[in-house]
């Protein structure tokens, strides 16, 4: 078992995804507002539904994915009381349940199903994605992000993956080399810090940046457009698009830096006993708040 005494979680909410649809439009919307949108299994696994209603919609022709609230994702919960990594929940993938599992078996399981192999089949999806975000995008909420075809982002939004403070190289998903110029990704990872939306489309990780009060119609107007699209042609091209990507080494890539990362997880338990290194949601956002107040 995992050496963590595991807590039960406290659900603040039986919702952690609102779904609704417009104009054949399918609307995501991650419903922790008071948590920044953290992501626990709980939403993991609701984000997971909503992808597979949208898709099994005919009605649906495009998806949104956005965030309630100021930001659009914190990253994975570390720290709220619906914390829940100890849950055991049905499988999507045909893995096991991480719960049974010992030692570093116990987070790569977990990990394999909710981080890495639910990104890949959320990309994956037959229908055209946009990721509408406002405020943080941090860590987990990167791969939020980068999972959809099209990312919107508000002039406030800013993107970070500050986990090289856990002594991890990048979130699970790690697509950094592939959304970021590898320099630009080295800085992004090794230095952790926020990454402005301008900055981000500079790049080409966002397609485009608006003001904060017109980012729901900038993201309403692409995704009907979107959705006026021959169904068929839109999941041939994102296909061809990943595939492309996929011979560039994007899968054989991720791969290799998701077995570093857990090699990281192990070596933090080893020497620490924690897997995160002993830096919880509160410990992650002091660091960050001093690293911010240094640059001045
Ligand atoms: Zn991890």
């Amino acid at each position: 078992m995992s050496p963590d005494r595991p807590t039960p979680p406290e659900y603040e909410t039986d919702t952690p995804v609102t779904y609704s649809t417009e104009n054949q439009v399918a609307w995501l919307m991650m419903n922790r507002a008071r948590f920044n949108n953290a992501q626990n299994s709980q939403m993991t696994y609701a984000l997971d539904d909503a992808f597979q209603r949208a898709v099994n919609d005919p009605e649906v022709k495009a998806i949104v994915l956005g965030g309630e609230g100021k930001h659009f994702s914190a990253g994975h919960d570390i720290g709220t009381p619906g914390r829940d990594v100890d849950s055991a929940f049905p499988r999507r993938l045909l893995w096991e349940d991480h719960t049974t599992k010992p030692g570093a078996e116990y987070l790569y399981t977990r990990e394999h199903e909710q981080y890495l192999g639910m990104c890949r089949r959320w990309r994956d999806c037959p229908k055209p994605t946009i990721a509408m975000v406002q405020g943080a995008c941090v860590a987990g909420g990167l791969m939020l992000a980068w999972v959809c075809d099209l990312i919107v982002a508000s002039d406030d939004a800013f993107f970070q993956d500050p986990v090289i403070r856990m002594g991890i190289p990048g979130v699970e998903y790690f697509a950094h080399a592939f959304e970021l110029p590898p320099r630009i990704a080295k800085e992004f990872l090794l230095l952790g810090e926020r990454m402005p939306a301008a900055r981000a489309a500079h790049f080409g990780m966002v397609n485009k940046v608006v003001p904060r009060d017109d980012l729901q119609s900038a993201v309403q107007g692409w995704a009907e457009t979107l959705a006026e699209r021959p169904s068929l042609g839109s999941w041939l091209t994102k296909q061809a698009v990943n595939h492309i990507e996929d011979l560039r080494g994007k899968r054989t890539g991720m791969d290799a830096a998701y077995h570093m990362h857990h090699f990281a997880h192990a070596q933090n338990e080893l020497v620490s006993g924690d897997r995160l290194s002993g830096l919880d949601a509160a410990g992650m956002a002091r660091a960050n708040k001093a690293a911010e107040q240094d640059k001045g």
